[in-house]
């Protein structure tokens, strides 16, 4: 049976401290302003700050990255079939397809694809990650780290969570990880109501 590759993300673990997207930035060499990979705050109404009054006060966060939707509508309105989504279930973007139409960053529903304004940057001897350069004028977004999970290895935002809010495996395969942890705390899906089905889990 084909992989059909997703994450939980226990935000119940979640402690909001951006390593996973820090550690995203660099696997993936993002441009500088550009996150694939976001931790929001559901607090008060800047971020970071908590929400009520003390001694009764909220706090929580959620990282936020493409959710790799099963029935993805970035796919459906590319106009080039430069968004598609690959036998193990990633959404990836063919840079050499993109024409920078921006049609999907309207069509996604979680605001996630970040479009690229720059030329790509390499300075001799710094480490930009494994992913290849994207040129200037080419939607970017999560790839699930197609490079490192191709290979077998967890996306890094999974490797290096202190917290070990992060799971990542085959949604197809009902003893992996995240199946399991869907199981038991049963995961909800962002927006489930848009028909998405978003491959990425929140565990609450
Ligand atoms: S690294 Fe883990 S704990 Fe830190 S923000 Fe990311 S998911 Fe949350
Ligand atoms: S989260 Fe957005 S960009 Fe990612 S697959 Fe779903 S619709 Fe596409
Ligand atoms: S910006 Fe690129 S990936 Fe997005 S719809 Fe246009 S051609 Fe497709």
């Amino acid at each position: 049976m084909a992989k059909k590759l997703g994450m939980t993300i226990d935000l119940k673990r979640c402690m909001g401290c951006h390593t996973c997207a820090l550690g995203c930035k660099m696997q993936n060499n993002v441009p500088m302003g550009m996150l694939w990979n976001r931790i929001l705050t559901d607090g008060g109404e800047d971020v970071d700050t908590a929400r009520g009054e003390f001694p009764h006060l909220h706090k929580s966060w959620m990282p936020l990255a493409c959710l790799h939707c099963e029935n993805a509508p970035c796919v459906k309105v590319c106009p080039v079939g430069a968004t598609y989504r690959d036998e193990d279930g990633r959404v990836l973007i063919n840079y050499d397809r993109c024409i920078g139409c921006r049609y999907c960053m309207a069509a996604c529903p979680y605001n996630v694809r970040v479009f690229n304004w720059q030329n790509p940057v390499r300075e001799p001897g710094h480490s930009y990650g494994e992913a290849p350069a994207r040129p200037k004028g080419v939607m970017e977004k999560c790839t699930l780290c197609v490079e490192r999970t191709s290979k077998g290895q967890e996306p890094r935002c999974v490797e290096v969570c202190p917290a070990k809010a992060r799971k990542f495996g085959d949604l197809n395969d009902p003893n992996s990880d995240v199946s399991q942890a869907i199981r038991e705390r049963g995961g909800q899906q962002l927006l489930a109501e848009k028909g998405t089905k978003p491959q990425i889990y929140y565990l609450r």
